[in-house]
Formats: structure tokens, C-alpha cells, sequence
């Protein structure tokens, strides 16, 4: 083989071991791309597996701090306990805390107030502000309402005299934005009840797993408070008819209605507490919540006929400054399917045109323009009506 000859196989051999080597590179790269995912993969399931580990805390209330130890108390079965925490938590602690403790009942964080569900999931008002004559409309579920609820409260011995048991619970129902809501609160102004308001929904899906406990708890509260009225609004995501799907959200659902069954049965020692719910879904009530005993008094709260429309013009105008000329007839009479809801919403919109027109005085003009505005605006999404929303149907 001649020196050139060695050279080129040489060369030759040369370029086969480059493209090994790159074929070689290429697979570490891959190798350690792959390496890199497993890593990842192990990182997580370290992290899945230490939250796995890590044991659930209990919930508990601090009851007194001494030279001893803290005293809690812990929800769900009121065991008090003696237990320490740690210098730092310990300076953050006062009666009244809500902590978070572990299988030993040693003290591990300390529960922001926002976290107070109980706080949350229960709106209290001494004695709220609506009065009867706040309601347009709706005489004959006043005279219901007063009946079911104010006598017993303000007369609980006339029910003895003659001899019957007044109603355990009212419900109320109808469509959105009639009145039910101020309806239980101008009973409880007249009675000087203590208005405590808890909402279905928010039970059950904001305070998942507790809402057996918040109903317990709603019930307590109204004893601390008595005379009080429990005002369960949107009651059908509670108390809805039982379905067949055996998901663990319908357990939920099912555990907090028992837990309001069993504490309206257990109601008529309560004495000075009455109850009050509302739905504007009544189709889908099961009929569990309304046997005898429990929400035995049915109050339909229609939407607005032309005269109680005229009124509840009048009731949301009462403070405002209007020019002389406003003809409520024919605001009631443009507003067939208005709610009394609505009719706040345009009385509202109508300040706000006149204001956009520098005036201080509201005109006819400024009624039927807002009457335009909020049409027009329903026109274009799915009618859903909350407090101040305006919904036509
Ligand atoms: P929802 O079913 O949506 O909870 P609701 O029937 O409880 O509605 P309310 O909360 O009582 O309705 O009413 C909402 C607002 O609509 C009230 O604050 C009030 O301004 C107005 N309103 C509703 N009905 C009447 C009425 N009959 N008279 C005067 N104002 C009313």
C-alpha cells in the first residue's frame, strides 16, 4: 500500500468515526433529555407522595391561654384539650384563634379569620332595616308571612290557647328579584329578630364537607341570638330531589339536608327561632323538606302586577327628585315583566341619566330612556337576575 493509499483509508476511516461520533452525540442528547424528564417525573411524585405522607390537620378553636398550656377546642365533636404551641404562634394566639392541629393536638399554624367559615357562610343583622310598607305588592303574602312567623314570635301563647302548633317553616317561592328576601327581613324589623341569612348554594359549594356543620352551627347561632329568623335562601341546592347519580358531591348534599330535617324536627322546644326559606326553583324541591312539621306553610311570591308595579315605582322613588310630571301608571304599564328587582334597576339607571345630563332632577324621559337602556342590554344575554340586575323575561 502505497503512502497515498494509507492516507485515504486513513481519511476514510476518520469520517466513519465523525459520523459515529455524531450519531453518538446525538443519542446522549437524547439520553439526557430523557433523563431530565424521569427526574422531573421522580420530583413530583416525591411531592405527591410527601402530600400523601403528610397527615390531614383538625380544626380547632383557641379557648383560653394560661401559664399551663392553650386550651382548644376542637369542631366537629367540642373535645377540649390541653396542648402547647410554639413561642412564635404562641405571641399570634388569642382567645377566639382558629388553629389548625395535628393527631397530638400540637398547635401547627394558626387560621386566618377568613378562613372562619362559619363568619362567612352566615350573613347576621340585628334588626334589619325593611319594613312592610317597603313592599309594593304582595298584601296577601304579607298578611301569610306576619301570620306564620310574627304572631308566633310576638304571641307565641295565642297558638297555646287554642290549642294548634304554629307552622314550623315558611317557605317562600317564586321567580328572582320579587321580594322574598325583604319579606323575612321586614318580619324580623317588626319582630326585633335578629336576621341571620344563610344561602344554599354558598353551603354547598363553597363550604364543601361542612355543610352539615354550618347548618349545626346556624342552628346554634340562632339560639345564642333568639328571637331570630333563619333565612335559608336558593334552599333547592340543599334540599333538591334526590337523583339517582351516587356522585360524593350528592353525599354532601343529602349529609346537610338530613342535618336540616333533623334540626327542624327537633324544633319546637326552640321556642323564639323561627324559619324561613326561599327557592325560585320549587319544581325541584324534594317532598322530604315539605311534610308536616318542617316547611308546612307554602307562600307563592309572584312577579309584579300593573298596580304592584305602580308601588314599587313609588317605594324606589320616594328619595329621589323627580320633576312633577311622572306618570308611575305608565311606567308599570311598559314594564309587564318587570320584577321588583328591575323596577329598583331602572328607578337607579334613571338617577344616572339625568346625572349624565347634568341635571339634578329626573324627568319621564330619563324613566323611559332607562327602560330602553336595560330592554336593550337583556335582549342580548340569557335573563339571570341578582340583586340590582335587571332581567326581563
Ligand atoms: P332572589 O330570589 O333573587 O334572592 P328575592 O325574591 O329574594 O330574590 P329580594 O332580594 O327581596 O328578592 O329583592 C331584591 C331587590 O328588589 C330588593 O332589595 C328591592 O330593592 C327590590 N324589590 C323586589 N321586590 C320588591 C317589592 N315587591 N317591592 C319593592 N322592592 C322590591
Amino acid at each position: 500500500m502505497s503512502e497515498a493509499e494509507r492516507l485515504e483509508a486513513l481519511r476514510d476511516h476518520y469520517v466513519r468515526l465523525e459520523g459515529v461520533n455524531d450519531e453518538l452525540d446525538e443519542r446522549l442528547g437524547s439520553a439526557r433529555e430523557r433523563r431530565r424528564d424521569l427526574r422531573e417525573e421522580v420530583d413530583r411524585l416525591q411531592r405527591e407522595n410527601e402530600t400523601l405522607k403528610t397527615a390531614s390537620l383538625y380544626v380547632a378553636t383557641v379557648e383560653e391561654i394560661s401559664e399551663d398550656g392553650v386550651v382548644i377546642k376542637q369542631h366537629g365533636n367540642n373535645q377540649e384539650v390541653l396542648t402547647e404551641a410554639t413561642g412564635n404562634l404562641r405571641e399570634r394566639l388569642e382567645p377566639g384563634s382558629r388553629v389548625a392541629v395535628n393527631d397530638s393536638f400540637a398547635i401547627q399554624t394558626v387560621l386566618s379569620n377568613e378562613t372562619d367559615s362559619r363568619a362567612q357562610a352566615m350573613q347576621v343583622e340585628e334588626s334589619p332595616g325593611v319594613v312592610y310598607e317597603d313592599i309594593g305588592g304582595l298584601e296577601d303574602q304579607i298578611r301569610d308571612v306576619r301570620e306564620a312567623v310574627e304572631i308566633p314570635l310576638e304571641n307565641p301563647g295565642m297558638f297555646d290557647e287554642v290549642g294548634i302548633d304554629p307552622p314550623a317553616g315558611v317557605l317562600l317561592h317564586g321567580p328572582p328579584g320579587t321580594g322574598k328576601t325583604m319579606l323575612a327581613k321586614a318580619v324580623a324589623n317588626k319582630t326585633n329578630a335578629t336576621f341571620i341569612r344563610m344561602a344554599g348554594s354558598e353551603l354547598v359549594h363553597k363550604f364543601i364537607g361542612e355543610g352539615a356543620r354550618l347548618v349545626r352551627d346556624l342552628f346554634q347561632l340562632a339560639e345564642e341570638e333568639e328571637p331570630a329568623i333563619i333565612f335559608i335562601d336558593e334552599i333547592d341546592a340543599i334540599a333538591s330531589k334526590r337523583t339517582e347519580s351516587k356522585t360524593s358531591g350528592d353525599a354532601e348534599v343529602q349529609r346537610t339536608m338530613m342535618q336540616l330535617l333533623s334540626n327542624m324536627d327537633g324544633f319546637e322546644e326552640r321556642g323564639n327561632i323561627r324559619i324561613i326559606a326561599a327557592t325560585n326553583r320549587f319544581d325541584m324541591l324534594d317532598e322530604a323538606i315539605l311534610r308536616p312539621g318542617r316547611f308546612d306553610r307554602l307562600i307563592e311570591v309572584p312577579k309584579p302586577d300593573e298596580t304592584a308595579r305602580e308601588r314599587i315605582f313609588h317605594i324606589h322613588t320616594r328619595g329621589m327628585n323627580l320633576a312633577d310630571d311622572i306618570d308611575f301608571r305608565a311606567l308599570a304599564r311598559r314594564t309587564p315583566d318587570a320584577s321588583g328587582a328591575d323596577i329598583n334597576a331602572i328607578c337607579t339607571e334613571a338617577g344616572m341619566v339625568a346625572i349624565r345630563d347634568d341635571r339634578t332632577t329626573v324627568h319621564p324621559r330619563d324613566f323611559h330612556r332607562a327602560i330602553d337602556k336595560l330592554e336593550l342590554e337583556e335582549g342580548s344575554s340569557t335573563p339571570v337576575a341578582t340583586e340590582g340586575t335587571p332581567a326581563f323575561y
